[in-house]
C-alpha cells in the first residue's frame, strides 16, 4: 500500500503507524523516512525504492539527515523541549538514534522518558514554519505520539490543521485509543502487527542458533517482538528460567523463606537490570499458565515448558486450586511498574509475597504441613 502512495506521489501528510516497536513499527517509520529523502530513488509501475547511494541516502544511514527530525518522549523535569535539553541528554539522544540507526527493532527511547511536551511541539510548529535547510522533503518522525501530554496534543492538532509543503509527518504509537479522536481522523492509519510466532521461532533457530523447545519458549513471551525475543536469547532463556522458578519456590516455602527470598531477589535484581527482572516475571507467569494447564487437562501438547513437566505436574498437584488469574495479575502488575521509577528488589519481593498469599489461599485445608517444603 505504502510503495503504491509512493509509486502515485500521494504521500499523506500525516502517517500514524500502530504497533509494538519491537514489531518493528520504527524500522518501518525508518525506512519510509529514508525512502522519502532519497534524491534518485528507483521506480517502477509498482515500486517506489531508495537508491542506498546518493548524498541524501547516506545521511539518512546514519540517521544524521538535516531533514530529518525526531520529536521523543522527554524525561520529566529535565527539559522543557528539545532545544533546553541538558548536555547528558543531548549525549543520551545522540547514542539512542545511532544505535537504532544500526538496529530499527532496539527500543528509540530516552531513559525515564515520560511525555512529549507542548514546548517540543512549539519547537516543531517553528521549525516546519521556516524553510528547510537542506531544500527538499522534510519528514518529521514522532515516535510515541500516545505519549503526548494534553497541552501537546491540542497544539499538535493545530500543527496537523495547517497545510505544509513537502512535509511528511510519521507518528507511531502502541495505544492508539488514547490519541485525539481529531488526531486521528487527520491521519492516514496503518496497523503493524505482531510479528508471527512461527516466524520468531524460526529466526531464533536460525540466526540465534536456539534449540528449538527454548526457541519455543522464548517466543511464547516475546509477543511478537523481535527485540524482545533477541533479549531474551542472548541472554539465555534457561537460566533466568531457573532464576525464576528458584524465587517462586523461595516464596512458597513454608517458613524460614525470608532471608532466601530477599538474597535472591538481591541477586536477581543486581546491576539494576530491568530487562532481566523483567524476563523473570514473563518466564514466571508462562510457566504459571503451563501449570494450570497441567491442573486442569490431560491434554498437554500446548505446554511452552514442556521440558519441565514432571515439576508442572508436583506443582499442579499441591496448587492446582489456586487462583491463577490473580497470580497472573500479579505478575502483570509487577511488570507493567519496572519502567516506572521504582526500586526494583522492593518491586519484586513484594510481587513474590503477594503471589505467596495467592497460593497460600489455595494450600489452607490441604493435609500438607505448613512447613513442608513446596515441590516446584
Ligand atoms: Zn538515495
Amino acid at each position: 500500500m505504502l510503495q503504491l502512495s509512493l509509486v502515485q506521489r500521494r504521500i499523506p501528510q500525516a502517517l500514524l503507524l500502530i504497533g509494538d516497536d519491537g514489531a518493528g513499527t520504527v524500522a518501518l517509520a525508518l525506512e519510509l523516512a529514508r525512502t522519502l529523502l532519497c534524491e534518485a530513488p528507483h521506480i517502477t509501475e509498482r515500486t517506489y525504492d531508495r537508491c542506498g547511494d546518493c548524498h541524501s541516502c547516506r545521511q539518512s544511514a546514519q540517521l544524521q539527515h538535516p531533514n530529518l527530525q525526531f520529536v521523543l518522549p522527554l524525561p520529566a523535569g529535565k527539559a522543557a523541549s528539545e532545544g533546553e535539553l541538558t548536555t547528558a541528554l543531548v549525549e543520551e539522544w545522540r547514542d539512542v538514534v545511532s544505535e537504532v540507526s544500526i538496529d530499527p527493532y532496539v527500543p528509540l527511547r530516552l531513559q525515564q522518558a515520560s511525555a512529549i511536551r507542548i514546548g517540543q511541539i512549539r519547537e516543531l510548529k517553528r521549525m516546519l514554519a521556516m524553510s528547510s535547510a537542506a531544500g527538499g522533503r522534510r519528514v518529521v518522525i514522532l515516535h510515541h505520539a500516545d505519549d503526548m501530554n494534553t497541552e501537546a496534543a491540542n497544539a499538535f492538532l493545530k500543527t496537523l490543521e495547517e497545510p505544509h509543503t513537502d512535509v511528511t509527518l510519521l507518528l507511531t504509537c502502541e495505544r492508539p485509543e488514547v490519541l485525539l479522536p481529531t488526531i486521528r481522523s487527520r491521519c492516514q492509519e496503518l496497523i503493524i502487527p505482531p510479528i508471527a510466532d512461527e516466524d520468531l521461532t524460526r529466526y531464533l533457530i536460525k540466526s540465534e542458533s536456539l534449540a528449538e523447545q527454548e526457541a519455543r519458549l522464548v517466543t511464547a513471551f516475546a509477543q511478537g517482538s523481535l527485540y524482545r525475543a533477541r533479549r531474551m536469547a542472548q541472554e539465555q532463556v534457561s537460566d533466568e528460567r531457573r532464576l525464576a522458578l528458584e524465587l517462586l519456590r523461595t516464596a512458597l516455602r513454608g517458613k524460614d523463606y525470608r532471608i532466601d527470598l530477599v538474597t535472591l531477589v538481591d541477586h536477581i535484581c543486581e546491576g539494576k537490570q530491568r530487562d532481566r527482572v523483567d524476563n523473570v516475571l514473563s518466564l514466571l507467569s508462562v510457566w504459571l499458565r503451563d501449570a494450570r494447564c497441567v491442573a486442569v487437562s490431560e491434554h498437554h501438547a500446548t505446554l511452552v515448558n514442556s521440558d519441565q513437566y514432571d515439576a508442572l505436574l508436583r506443582f499442579s498437584q499441591g496448587f492446582g486450586q489456586a487462583d491463577f488469574d490473580q497470580a497472573l495479575s500479579v505478575l502483570e502488575e509487577a511488570a507493567a511498574d519496572i519502567h516506572r521509577n521504582v526500586a526494583l528488589p522492593l518491586l519484586l519481593l513484594s510481587c513474590a509475597l503477594q503471589l505467596r498469599r495467592v497460593f497460600a489461599a489455595a494450600r489452607q485445608g490441604s493435609p500438607t504441613p505448613s512447613s513442608h517444603p513446596v515441590a516446584v
